[in-house]
């Protein structure tokens, strides 16, 4: 068993780590001031900026194939690198990515939304979520009707991130007698559906809600097969599961190493406070957190490199990594105290972001769901692939 990167692992990890460092970190006081003034903290052409000199770094799709340019890398690398990414509050994320689902495409769509999708030309969001269906999602209702050569699109969805940037979204509707008949469609916004950002306590996520209004969608635009939409929902949120704690783990190694650094430097009652036990064991504490949700990522994206299933792992990873940066983040938080409150530092704004990723591409109660129901089922054997 070797649990050592290979040399290839280690250079592109270094590589991406002195591009954030040297890039990206220097934004964040930046990113903090626009914070606290209600602006967001990287705007598009920004982001669109970075990436390009991303690229000249050499980082331009890490999970694109290589016949789009893209790296083309195996998971367990993509983990590292969004470990590397999570390491900054900055929302800097590297260009050249598509939707996994969008290479559904057909040759035209192929050319209208994958393509400059990847080259950052346009940006798509992905809509499931409804008011009444989020966790159950085979109870969503927006309705797709045919009408001659085209289908009129009718109803909400929400909770929509990128709903209020995007210039097209791939919609799940119903077309069929159930809501798990649904189809997959590219709908531009110029097609007519309308959007409102939703206001929430983080600033990394502004979500919007989005309304059709028979909006109508020529046949051309299903993507993959009619009736075919609900598995490419899952395949589409099954995805980012390995991603969410990948980023959750640099997090949390972030706030690790500034609550060490805080501890050996604050001092109180004439000693640092880390030599009280209290905050040792905090420290103690998110050090073994973090450690399991690495291993339980890095095990993940490991299933996922081996073609082996990975709706298992993927389910544990992300329930323990959301839960462990949450507790990290808070820990950090408390062993600045008055100073971890505050908007100077980016541990607050931390704090309220890290929240949404025990909610959201399944929250933790769903991910218990699978995790139990493999079990209980026999589906997954205990002690996974070394069983
Ligand atoms: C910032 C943000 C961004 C998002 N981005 C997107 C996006 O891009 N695209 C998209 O389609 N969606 C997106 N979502 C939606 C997200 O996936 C849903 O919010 C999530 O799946 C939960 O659904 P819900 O909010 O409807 O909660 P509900 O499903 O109503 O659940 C409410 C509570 O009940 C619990 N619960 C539900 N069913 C059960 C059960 N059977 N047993 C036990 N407990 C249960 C849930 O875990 C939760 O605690 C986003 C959400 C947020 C907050």
């Amino acid at each position: 068993m070797d649990f050592g990167l290979t040399d290839e692992q280690r250079a592109v990890r270094d590589t991406a780590r002195a591009f954030v460092t040297r890039e990206v970190v220097p934004l964040e006081a930046e990113m903090l001031r626009r914070e606290r003034s209600g602006a967001p903290g990287l705007r598009r052409d920004e982001l669109r900026e970075l990436q390009a000199r991303a690229r000249a770094f050499g980082f331009w799709g890490m999970s694109t194939p290589e016949e789009y340019g893209g790296m083309a890398l195996p998971a367990v690398t993509q983990s590292l690198l969004w470990t590397e990414l999570g390491r900054t509050p900055v929302p800097f994320r590297f260009g050249g990515e598509a939707d996994n689902i969008l290479y559904e495409a057909s040759d035209a769509q192929r050319a209208a939304y994958l393509l400059p999708t990847i080259e950052g030309e346009r940006l798509g969001c992905f809509a499931l979520t409804e008011p009444e269906a989020g966790s159950d999602a085979a109870g969503i209702r927006l309705r797709a009707r045919r009408d001659g050569g085209d289908w009129v699109l009718r109803g909400e969805k929400t909770f929509i991130t990128f709903g209020d940037e995007a210039d097209y979204a791939i919609v799940i509707a119903v077309t069929g007698s159930s809501a798990r008949e649904a189809t997959a469609f590219l709908v531009d916004r110029a097609m007519g559906w309308t959007s409102r950002p939703i206001d929430t306590m983080g600033s990394w996520h502004t979500p919007a809600l989005l309304t059709f209004d028979d909006v109508r969608v020529p046949a051309s635009n299903v993507l993959g097969d009619v009736g075919g939409g609900f598995d490419l929902a899952m395949r589409w949120i099954v995805r980012g599961r390995y991603v969410i704690p990948s980023q959750a783990v640099g997090t949390a190694e972030r706030c690790l190493r500034m609550a060490i650094e805080h501890a050996n430097t604050r001092v109180t009652f004439g000693r640092p406070i880390g030599e009280r036990q209290a905050i040792q064991w905090m420290i103690a504490d998110s050090e073994v957190e973090l450690e399991a949700a690495r291993w339980l990522t890095l095990r993940c994206a490991w299933a996922v490199d081996q073609g082996a299933p990975a709706r298992h792992p993927a389910a544990v990873a992300k329930l323990y990594g959301a839960g462990m940066v949450n507790r990290v983040v808070d820990r950090t938080l408390q062993i600045f105290g008055g100073m971890g409150y505050t908007r100077d530092l980016p541990i607050e704004g931390w704090y309220r972001a890290v929240r949404v990723l025990r909610v959201l591409e399944g929250t933790d109660e769903i991910q218990r769901m699978i995790i139990s129901r493999d079990l209980l089922r026999g589906y997954e054997k205990i002690g996974g692939h070394l069983a």
